[in-house]
């Protein structure tokens, strides 16, 4: 349960809270709480209402769903439940709960999360409300459930993996609202993922989005209009998703894995600047359950100035020879577009060693993007100043942080105390008294100093001494 987003973790907590709240008929009685979670982010709990004769009970579960629907926020992204019972490891809703929230899940046609509580420690077990009642009832002539698109790993029809986290560059989302986008940039802000939606659902009809590249306003508006076009706390605009946002993630594939015939000229060209597997990410947009866009890929690949340019050249070389195969050339409207929709214009993207290319065959557009192998600049709050690449050396004194997937933690050098954000799955290892070197970017505002590791490489951490004052497991021998 480490992976359980913050969202979900106040929910569980307000679940356990609302125990307290159970209305019993004896002190002592067995005590339920439910919190639900609504599309707003609001949070409704109750504890059970309980009667004498035991048939006019409330359940604390359909008591939140009551609360939430009666404030005019019917749409329940997740409901939580905990008890005291000693007699089960989880807290279980019963038959008739069940049945309220499928016909709840019916009504708002969203497959919600349950949340049953451990009834010790802080962890959980999450069903799908379809999952705790596969076979509900429903009432004789009532239309088939318009569900959200399933969420099941093994089910979905995008052969998704299970959420994960930290989401990487190119992995395709199945978002809540039905919609399905692309990661664009992960490290772009904390709890959020910059996204490019690509897909989106109205009723049980999907629609393309245009492309925000070609079409950036007509792109904006329709984000705008689906509540997506929003500020991040950096100050850039875009579609963001949190995790809770995030139904299904779909890999994106590797170099290797991509053995579509037509696209070998550009894989070819890739291979033959030695860029390896590990730097390109490679997803293909299909919509879920047969739905079928106009074939669309997109390649992400890291490289620096150089290499784009020699793969620039052979595509060139191969325009010449392959006559399926053409570059799409951008019209004076869409550059004009292209200026105003990236921050500082199409020059400054080029200068961050930024570059874009669409590539057209009959049946299928790739989109190229290059990213530059060294740290991009990275988007700062007000008042943030880049100081530029640099390393570190010091004794880790804070670390109850560095286990998040934003970790933070602090550093005592030579020179003073650093704080240190970091997206390094290996801060996780990060213990107060261990002595590392880190490199990444050192930010400052007004006197404070803050090292930015968001890259695996060149950003990396190095250490020297871990700490043997019984913060670290000893090792076995
Ligand atoms: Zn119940």
């Amino acid at each position: 349960m480490n992976e359980l987003p913050d969202t979900y973790r106040k929910l569980l907590d307000a679940a356990r809270a609302s125990v307290a709240q159970a209305f019993l008929t004896s002190p002592g009685n067995t005590a339920y709480g439910a919190a639900a979670l609504t599309v707003e982010g609001n949070i409704f709990r109750s504890g059970q209402y309980s009667s004498f004769n035991h048939i006019t009970n409330v359940h604390a579960e359909q008591a939140a769903l009551l609360l939430a629907t009666m404030a005019g926020q019917p749409d329940v992204v997740a409901l939580a439940i905990a008890t005291t019972a000693p007699a089960t490891q989880y807290a279980r809703p019963c038959g008739i709960c069940r049945q309220v929230m499928a016909e709840h899940a019916q009504r708002t046609g969203r497959d919600f999360d349950v949340l049953m509580a451990a009834h010790h420690g802080q962890s959980c077990e999450i069903k799908r409300v379809s999952e705790l009642l596969p076979h509900a009832w429903r009432a004789a002539g009532a239309s088939e459930p318009v569900l959200s698109p399933a969420i099941d790993a093994d089910q979905s029809p995008l052969q998704s993996s299970p959420i994960r986290w930290p989401l990487r560059t190119g992995d395709q989302l199945l978002l809540r609202d039905g919609s399905l986008a692309v990661v664009w940039d992960p490290l772009f802000d904390e709890e959020l993922a910059l996204v490019r939606v690509i897909l989106c659902r109205t009723g049980d009809r999907w629609h393309g989005v245009p492309d925000p590249y070609l079409t950036p306003i007509a792109y904006q508006g329709q984000l705008a209009d689906r509540g997506r076009w929003m500020t991040a706390r950096c100050g850039a605009r875009g579609a963001f998703v949190s995790l809770r946002d995030v139904a299904a993630v779909t890999a994106a594939q590797p170099l290797r894995v991509a053995k579509r015939e037509h696209w070998q000229p550009l894989l070819d060209a890739l291979l033959d600047a030695d860029i390896g597997e590990d730097q390109v990410t490679i997803s293909q947009t299909h919509g879920p359950a047969g739905v079928h866009a106009a074939a669309y890929c997109l390649i992400v690949v890291r490289a620096d100035e150089p290499t784009v340019r020699w793969v620039e050249a052979a595509l060139q070389q191969q325009f010449q020879v392959a006559t399926e195969l053409s570059a799409v050339s951008r019209s004076a409207a869409e550059k004009h577009g292209l200026q105003k929709a990236l921050p500082g214009g199409i020059d400054r993207a080029h200068r961050l060693g930024r570059f874009i290319h669409l590539y057209a065959w009959p049946t299928e557009t790739v989109e190229l993007i290059f990213t530059p192998t060294r740290c991009g600049e990275p988007c700062l709050g007000e008042g943030w100043k880049v100081i530029g690449h640099t390393s570190i050396y010091g004794t880790v004194t804070e670390a109850s942080n560095a286990s998040f997937v934003r970790g933070r933690f602090q550093v005592l050098t030579a020179e003073g105390p650093f704080e240190v954000v970091t997206y390094h799955p290996l801060a996780r290892l990060i213990r107060r008294g261990d002595c590392v070197s880190l490199s990444g970017t050192l930010v400052t505002n007004r006197g404070r100093y803050c090292l930015l590791q968001m890259h695996l490489s060149p950003d990396r951490t190095v250490w020297w001494q871990t700490a043997t004052d019984g913060v670290l497991p000893k090792p076995d021998r």
